[in-house]
């Protein structure tokens, strides 16, 4: 891999520009959940460690170039200083950050305040990059999650000093490499959720990628019915019919196997505890909505992970917030827990809903690798290239 770690790096004495993410969720003035902060600590200590001085560089929401007294960077301080274990201290402006006070030079780590602030950021606007660039000596992105926008703090600082990504960055990069990079084969993806409209380029791209790839979740049903099935009431583009007979043809040109359920749940509501029954696929009534996959499905689908080496996951298999609807995605996510845990398979998985429906299946921890990055971890698996991830390589 073309980027260097903080194992390339020498640090001893010098300023290094921390790129992370502790876009954290706030309630009440107070960090309601400390994940991501988290996230960042060995990245932090291992700077520390090395004799390095770390200034960290953070978005918090969407100030759009203002500066917006609501959305300081400040709340996130307390849970830092708890999660590092030394002193934090902010820095209002670029003013402060190059002229620092005796105090701020004593504190351990620095945090510039909401880089979102400055309208240069994502911009991407070299002037801004250049003063950044002047705050430190090194650069470091931690922030893989970031990766898919071109801005000041993402990308261009990478091209101004010399440049290495962190920890999470690395672990991130090393695990969606081991999945779609150069996996052992043979390769499974499971693409589930609501719609086939908004993973197009997803599907296009895994199809040419992967030995087999299971649809499910309301987009299997866009698919049955473009094989001709009525699918009821259910969630259904069927304006998408011809792009999936097009993926199918695609799949079928690659060597893919498509995987779609055989059997399927049907209820008349979306509701916890609606009666439901299972039908064949080619049987859904008209006045019900199908939810989830069946058991012949799960059972399929769970048999391809049995033969599989890797395994990659985005998308719930059904409505998985309501029970009884999460049956299939829980069965399918357990199963691959216990692969993953038995060495027989390598996991990884990412998307909001479905890091959300295999936390509830309680099967997230025994995924080789679950990624919190959202819109990067997807256009990373639609095959795109990563602006800060490609500043790096080049760096
Ligand atoms: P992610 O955030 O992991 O990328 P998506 O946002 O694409 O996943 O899809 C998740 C949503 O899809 C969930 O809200 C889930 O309820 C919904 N969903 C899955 N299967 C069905 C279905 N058969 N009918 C209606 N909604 C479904
Ligand atoms: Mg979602």
């Amino acid at each position: 891999m073309g980027w260097k770690t903080l194992d390339d790096m020498e640090l001893s004495g010098k300023r290094v520009l921390v790129r992370v993410d502790i876009n954290v969720p706030v309630e009440n003035g107070v960090v309601s959940d400390a994940t991501r902060i988290a996230r960042i600590v060995p990245t932090v200590r291992d700077i520390l460690a090395k004799g390095g001085k770390p200034i960290l560089i953070a978005h918090f929401g969407r100030p759009k170039g203002k500066v917006v007294p609501g959305l300081s960077l400040r709340v996130t301080v307390p849970a830092l200083e708890k999660a590092l274990g030394c002193k934090v201290r902010l820095i209002e402006t670029l003013e402060g950050a190059e002229n620092l006070t005796e105090e701020a030079r004593a504190a351990d780590v620095l945090l510039l305040e909401n880089i979102r602030f400055h309208p240069g950021e994502e911009a991407n606007d070299p002037e801004f990059a250049a003063r950044l660039a002047g705050l430190g000596d090194i650069y470091c992105n931690d922030a893989f999650s970031a990766a898919h926008r071109a801005h000041a703090s993402t990308e261009a600082l990478a091209h101004l000093l010399p440049a290495c990504a962190g920890r999470l960055m690395q672990a991130e990069l090393e695990a969606l490499e081991a999945a779609l990079g150069a996996p052992k084969r043979p390769v499974v993806a499971v693409v589930g959720g609501a719609k086939v409209s908004t993973k197009l380029d997803l599907l296009g791209n895994l199809v040419a990628k992967v030995d087999t790839l299971v649809i499910g979740g309301g987009m299997a049903n866009t698919f049955l019915a473009a094989m001709g099935l009525d699918v009821g009431r259910s969630l259904c583009e069927r304006d998408m019919a011809g792009t999936a007979r097009e993926i199918m043809a695609r799949a079928g040109a690659a060597g893919c196997a498509i995987l779609l359920p055989a059997d399927v749940v049907v209820a008349r509501e979306l509701a916890r505890g609606a009666p439901c029954e299972v039908v064949g696929a080619h049987a859904c009534p008209s006045d019900a909505m199908i939810l989830d996959a069946g058991p012949q499905a799960v059972a399929r689908i769970t048999a391809a992970f049995d033969a599989a080496r890797t395994l990659i996951w985005n998308g719930p298999l059904g409505a998985f917030e309501v029970a009884p609807f999460d049956a299939a995605t829980n069965a399918a996510a357990r199963h691959a827990a216990a692969l993953t845990q038995a060495g027989r398979l390598i996991s990884v998985a990412g998307g909001g809903d479905t890091v959300a429906a295999l936390n509830r299946a309680g099967a997230a921890e025994g995924f080789s690798y679950i990624s919190t990055a959202g819109g990067a971890f997807l256009e990373w698996m639609e095959g795109k290239e990563l602006p800060g991830v490609k500043a790096l390589e080049g760096a």
